[in-house]
This record gives structure tokens, sequence and C-alpha cells, in this order.
């Protein structure tokens, strides 16, 4: 079981008038007035680097990651990719947390694509990697071995933010035995808003940082990877390469522009959401929820094995979409207001009241 696996399809969904669904945060729909944004999008083939929008765009997220220069992505796993396959030659190798992304669910493109070897090295539940076991995966200059040349990071993960310190001493460790430093911070924007650290306190020690668009900000497509102007530059042509040169893509590059200047703030309702949430189902002695310290807009929920398939139809019944309950996810977001929760705890109350 994964986050995946367990996110299972729902096409009785678009039927829903209004659906509170908890899957995930990228289910969010673009709101009319970020539609309104493409209308006016100052449109050109963006492969002839003539697409006005995508220019500002990319300019208006290096500056705000404090980098030299951005490119705009079809996904985060693209993004990735080729910030690996930017950093790396093949025969290289990289090292990843265990159960970061890179490591688990972009199908180990870099591999498979890049010749690019991956060491997963071993995280903790809340996703932090020790300095010393990240160390002593990095190998000798010998012929017996892999050259490591790449540590990629991830904040947040599963939510959760990663202590800045910890990350910035890993970035540091790595940096000292001359390896660079990704990260994913599909979510950063949640790090942001959660420990007000800005944007480029939470990015100056990495050489490179790939963010998602449609995750919490709420755009209907597209990642941004923000580094150097060198990697940038390689990452133009091996973009291309993997089939992701776009033409008149202002029409969602406009959508992203919007996210990022409206949508950051307001990620704090998502957390207060969550919160709420948390503390509602922990009323529940059925329930076993998972919400640390650290988390932003997820909450975690197990149920009894017997309840899992019947409090999920209940719930499916009224609306309310949730991954399976072994471990669900319940991800919070700009689809699903305060209201909304208030709901969604009275109808798990209802449910245990009701077979009891
Ligand atoms: C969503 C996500 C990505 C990118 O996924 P895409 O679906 O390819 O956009 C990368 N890392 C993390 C941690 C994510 O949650």
């Amino acid at each position: 079981m994964n986050q995946y696996s367990s996110n299972k399809n729902h096409p009785q969904r678009i039927n829903f008038k209004n659906p509170i669904d908890f899957r995930s945060d990228t289910v969010t729909l673009p709101s009319n007035a970020m539609l309104r944004s493409i209308e006016n999008a100052q449109l050109g083939d963006d492969v002839y680097g003539e697409d006005q929008e995508v220019n500002e765009l990319q300019e208006y997220a290096a500056k705000l990651l404090d980098k030299e220069a951005a490119l705009f992505f079809p996904s985060g796993t693209q993004s990735n990719l080729t910030a690996m396959l930017s950093h790396c030659q093949r025969g290289d190798e990289v090292l990843i947390g265990k159960n970061y992304h890179t490591n688990v669910y972009e199908a180990r493109g870099a591999s498979v694509l890049g010749g690019v070897g991956i060491c997963p090295i071993e995280t903790s539940a809340t996703g932090s990697m020790n300095i010393e076991d990240m160390l002593n995966q990095i190998k000798d200059d010998d012929p017996h071995y892999a050259v490591t040349k790449l540590l990629c990071l991830e904040n947040t993960f599963s939510g959760q933010v990663q202590p800045q310190s910890e990350l910035d001493k890993l970035a540091k460790s790595a940096h000292s035995k001359n390896l660079k430093v990704h990260l994913d911070g599909a979510r950063l924007f949640n790090a942001h808003i959660k420990t007000g650290l800005s944007m480029k306190q939470l990015t100056s020690s990495f050489d490179s940082v790939s963010i998602c668009l449609s995750k919490g900000l709420g755009a209907p497509v597209g990642s941004l990877l923000v580094a150097d102007q060198e990697t940038i530059y390689k990452a133009h042509r091996l973009r291309k390469m993997l089939g992701g040169g776009m033409r008149q893509v202002g029409v969602i590059a406009s959508c992203g522009m919007y996210a990022l200047k409206n949508n950051i703030q307001r990620l704090q309702e998502d957390h207060d959401n969550a919160k709420i949430l948390a503390e509602g189902l922990s009323s529940l002695e059925e329930l076993s929820v998972d919400f640390s310290e650290s988390q932003t807009n997820m909450v975690f929920v197990s149920c009894p094995e017997q309840h899992r398939e019947s409090l999920e139809r209940f719930l499916f019944d009224k609306e309310i979409i949730i991954s399976n309950l072994d471990r669900g996810r319940l991800v919070c977001h700009l689809g699903i207001d305060e209201k909304d929760i208030h709901f969604v705890i009275n109808a798990f109350k209802e449910y245990f009241k009701v077979t009891a």
C-alpha cells in the first residue's frame, strides 16, 4: 500500500455537485479568476522562447527563490528528472531518501532514461536523513564504485516540514564532498507558510529546487525547476529531449503566475483546516489520527479493518472522498473550506454513532 495504490479512481465523482475530495491537493480546480488570466495571456511559441507568460513566470519564480533562472515543466516528475540528469552523467549515482517521491514514485526515470544509479538512504517517519548515513554512502574514488554526484532531498515530506537546520547541514556536508544538492520542493510553499522562513532561506543551500504549481497552489498544470544559469541551460536541452518542449504554453503558465501571486498566503487556511480536522477526528476512539507538530495540510487516519469499507462508502454517499483508511491521507486544499471540515467531522461521528 502506498499513497497512490490507496487513492482509488472515482469516475462517479464527475456527477457530484459539491465533492469534498481529500485524496490529494492535486484535485483542485482552477478558480474563475485564474481562468480569466488565460484570456489576457500574451502567447507565443515557447520553443522559440517567445511566450511572454512563460518568460515572465520563469523570471518571477527565479526571483522569488533567489536563484539565477527557472524553467517551466509540465510536471514535477519531469522537473526532478531533468534536475537529476542535469547534475549527473551516465554511470553517476544520486543519493535519495528511501521514502522520497524521487525514489519511489517517479518510475526510476533517472536510471531508465539517464543511466544514473539511485542509492536510497534510510529516512525517519518524519522524513529526516541522518548525516552519517548519507556520508557513508558517498563512494570513494575507486574503479569498483559508481561516482556519487548528487544528493536529493524533499520538503515538505508527507506534509511535514523538515527542520531547516538539518537540511542545511546535509547540504553543507554533501557540498564538502563535491556533490550537488537538489531539493524536491513540490510543496515548499506549505513549508514557507508553516515556518515563516522566506523562500530564499528555504532554498539557499540547494543547487536546484523543483516546485509544483498544481498542488496546494491550485494551478491546473505545471512545475518549475529553479537553479543557476548553467544548470538551467543544460536542463533546457534535456527538457526538449524528454518531450517537454511546449508551444503556446502561456495558457497554463498564466494560471501558474496567478497561483504564485494569489494562492500562497491562503495555504494557512489549509493548515488550519487540517488541524481542526485532526482534532475533530481524534475525539473518535475508533480512529487513530496522526497529525505531528511539523504537519502542514495532511492528516493521516487509520481505522479498524471491519469499518474501513463501510465507512468509506458511508462518506462517499455524502460526496466525501477519502483514500483507503488503513492509513488514509486526508489532504486539505483550496477546494475544501472550514464549513466542509465540520461537515466531514460530523459525518464521521454520525457513522460511529449509527454503527455503535
Ligand atoms: C507531486 C509530487 C511531485 C511531482 O509529481 P507530478 O505528479 O509529476 O507533478 C514530486 N515530489 C513530491 C513530493 C510530490 O508530492
